[in-house]
């Protein structure tokens, strides 16, 4: 996606050889024009599967999930990664490492927002390790429903997330896959 690519080398920051900083148009401050521009990029690519919902997790993943989902007209549903004292029927867990906090948390996810037998499409901001998309993964499967994609904006081609997705069968579409980030630059695959 030529917009999001030139978005992100006029906008976004390298902080690292490893993390990119995409704060002014994605994940803190969302660019609804390019995200809504996203939602439909992926409609495309998806639009012949079976969906019956987007799934993603708190916070990063929301926007974009949510301009995909009103393409499918299917609801979205996020996993938490704090249990709220009002989630009080029965809930799905599972252990996630974060990438960009190096520390383990647990997606939730309430049993009703998803159900035996449907076809889950998964979405998140950024793909590095795959960590938060294969504990979505192992949610939708813990479920009984089926993972029917993963769509995500940003992948980092040199971090193993794909690969560990497409292992487990999964057919993963990005927007951009960047190949490296080193001297401060930003390199499209
Ligand atoms: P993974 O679980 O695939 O290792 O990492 C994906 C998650 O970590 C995403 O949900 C995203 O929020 C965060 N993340 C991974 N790499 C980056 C990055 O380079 N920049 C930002 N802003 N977030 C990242």
């Amino acid at each position: 996606m030529d917009r999001l690519k030139d978005t992100i080398v006029s906008k976004g920051k390298v902080v690292s050889e490893s993390v990119l900083k995409v704060d002014s148009f994605l994940n803190h401050q969302i660019d609804c024009d390019l995200v809504d521009e996203a939602g439909e990029h992926f409609f495309s690519y998806f639009k012949d599967r079976s969906v019956d919902r987007i799934m993603t997790v708190e916070s990063s993943g929301i926007a974009v999930a949510t301009a995909c989902a009103r393409y499918f007209r299917k609801p979205v549903v996020f996993a938490k990664k704090q249990k709220p004292g009002t989630m009080t029927g029965d809930a799905l867990t599972t252990q996630v490492h974060s990438f960009t906090k190096n520390t383990d948390y647990t997606l939730t996810l309430s049993k009703e927002f998803i159900q035996k037998g449907e076809n889950i499409l998964i979405m998140d901001d950024f793909l590095a390790r795959g960590n938060a998309a294969s504990g979505l993964a192992d949610l939708v499967e813990t479920a009984g429903a089926a993972v029917a994609g993963v769509g995500i904006v940003i992948e980092k081609g040199f971090q193993p997330g794909a690969s560990i997705l497409e292992s487990r069968g999964y057919d993963v579409y990005s927007l951009a896959v960047i190949e490296s980030l080193e001297n401060n630059r930003v390199l499209f695959k």
